[in-house]
């Protein structure tokens, strides 16, 4: 199905990128593609208004890419999964982002799709959200006049993932003491979307749980913080009944939101496991 008519816009640096977006009307921002492309067909589809404008940042350069800089980790955000997974940066706390960035989809969408996308496009099923949210990441906007803004991973999703400024890069502390897991289970064995999805990270000191962060996503909304669970873990010391006696210290709200049966069973399977992992590996 073809596209309804728009400007096509691909500027080569994020400055002309800011420029663009701030003098065009009716604009939308292409990263990957892998989203937008099918929402523009949706509304075609639909006989609905498609944006006048589209501004691809495939082409910035300053956008893209991995690194370590002063004790962070920063990726850029048209930095694409496969790139994200297959970086040797990723050890200690930050293995989390790799392992969730291998299970996304297929090959042919994390060869497209990017970090940016998958954080700003303000669908709730997606998986980095949650990522960032238990490793407490540091999201980094520039806005039409150049204006910066950094803002918690956990306060980007607190406030329903809503911007009007460009996402420039992530920063997230890298720290070998800490301990992280991740869990996700499918949606359905044909499409591979996630159901949900959980990282759990902590620092173990003295056989205690401390700084225990459980970033949860439900699916139905922005990836959030079990503050129930983390309050119960961080009186914890390591023990092998923990993974069990801690499903009896989770937030409701957050597990039973437009849940079914299976859905709030296999919750509990990944909390569980999640936490024979954690405790596992450090025994
Ligand atoms: C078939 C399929 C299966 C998938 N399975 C999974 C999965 O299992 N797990 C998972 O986590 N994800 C999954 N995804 C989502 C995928 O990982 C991408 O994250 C997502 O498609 C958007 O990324 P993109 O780079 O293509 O963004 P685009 O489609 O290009 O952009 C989407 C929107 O995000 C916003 N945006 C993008 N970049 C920026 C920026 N730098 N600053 C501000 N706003 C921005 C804009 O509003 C833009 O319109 C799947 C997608 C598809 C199509």
């Amino acid at each position: 199905m073809l596209l309804k008519h728009f400007n096509f816009h691909s500027p080569k640096t994020l400055e002309s990128a800011l420029d663009l977006y701030d003098r065009l009307p009716d604009v939308r921002l292409q990263a990957g593609g892998t989203f937008l492309l099918n929402s523009l067909k949706m509304l075609k589809r639909r006989g609905a208004k498609t944006p006048q404008n589209v501004i691809s940042l495939a082409h910035i350069d300053e956008l893209k890419g991995i690194k370590i800089k002063g004790g962070q980790l920063v990726v850029g955000a048209m930095t694409n999964i496969d790139e994200i997974y297959g970086s040797p940066l990723l050890t200690g706390n930050l293995n989390l982002l790799k392992v969730a960035a291998r299970n996304i989809s297929s090959q042919l969408i994390r060869n497209m799709a990017t970090i940016g996308g998958n954080l700003a496009c303000r669908y709730t099923w997606t998986e980095l959200p949650a990522v960032m949210v238990a490793l407490e990441a540091k999201m980094h906007f520039k806005g039409a006049r150049g204006e910066e803004e950094i803002v918690a991973a956990q306060d980007f999703f607190k406030n329903a993932a809503k911007t009007d400024k460009i996402l420039t890069h992530v920063t997230i502390g890298k720290d070998d003491g800490v301990s992280a897991v991740y869990f996700r289970a499918k949606k359905s064995p044909y499409v591979d979307i996630p159901l949900l999805s959980l990282g759990i990270k902590t620092r173990f000191v003295r056989g205690k749980f401390t700084e225990t962060v459980v970033a949860v996503n439900n699916c139905v909304a922005f990836a959030q913080r079990d503050r129930t669970l983390e309050g119960f873990l961080n009186k914890s010391r390591i023990d092998e009944n923990i993974p069990d006696v801690a499903l009896d210290h989770l937030d409701p709200a957050i597990y039973d939101a437009r849940s079914s049966d299976y859905k709030k069973h296999m919750f509990r399977v990944g909390i569980r496991q999640a936490l024979r992992d954690l405790t596992g590996r450090h025994a």
